[in-house]
């Protein structure tokens, strides 16, 4: 089965890979993930820099091969308490357009993809927020009301700028 995210083409065997990942994450309970790259002449996504472990969500980000692009990347969540993208998963579907999440908890892969036409005030806005809040939770320094900021940008974010696919 292939999948259409927008203009670009999810094919059988990366979809395969997503779902073996999150077979592996049930049982080991760590992240694992890889990079989405995309070539020159077609518009097929291609799972670059497989990763295991527990610093794939974030820290991921490679190198596509040379004359491809990155476009986001694919990782599971673990957690069987939560299933939802953190700030840095929509940080990153923001800046290089797609963002993969396979999660434990709802045995499920949803593909988040950057809508086209948020403008670019808003989406520079959204962003300096994200990596605020993202600064403070690294130093630990979140207040309550960060927490519920963090909650509503993230709601807000996932409805108005990404189009959701379900992958499985
Ligand atoms: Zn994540």
């Amino acid at each position: 089965m292939v999948k259409k995210l927008n203009s670009l083409f999810l094919m059988n065997n990366t979809i395969n890979l997503m779902k073996s990942l999150l077979e592996d994450s049930k049982k080991d309970s760590r992240e694992h993930g890889f990079d989405l790259c995309l070539g020159q002449r077609d518009r097929i996504l291609k799972a670059e820099n497989p990763c295991k472990g527990d610093a794939c969500g974030v820290d991921m980000l490679g190198e596509c091969k040379k004359g491809e692009t990155l476009v986001g990347n694919y990782h599971t969540h673990p957690s069987p308490f939560s299933s939802r993208p953190s700030m840095q998963d929509l940080d990153i579907g923001l800046k290089y357009g797609i963002s993969c999440i396979g999660t434990v908890k709802e045995n499920d892969i949803t593909c988040y993809v950057k809508k086209n036409n948020i403008p670019y005030e808003k989406k520079k806005e959204v962003l300096e927020k994200i990596s605020k809040l993202n600064r403070k939770q690294e130093e630990h320094s979140l207040t309550s009301e960060d927490v519920e900021e963090i909650y509503k940008i993230e709601y807000k974010v996932r409805k108005k700028c990404f189009h959701k696919f379900k992958i499985k």
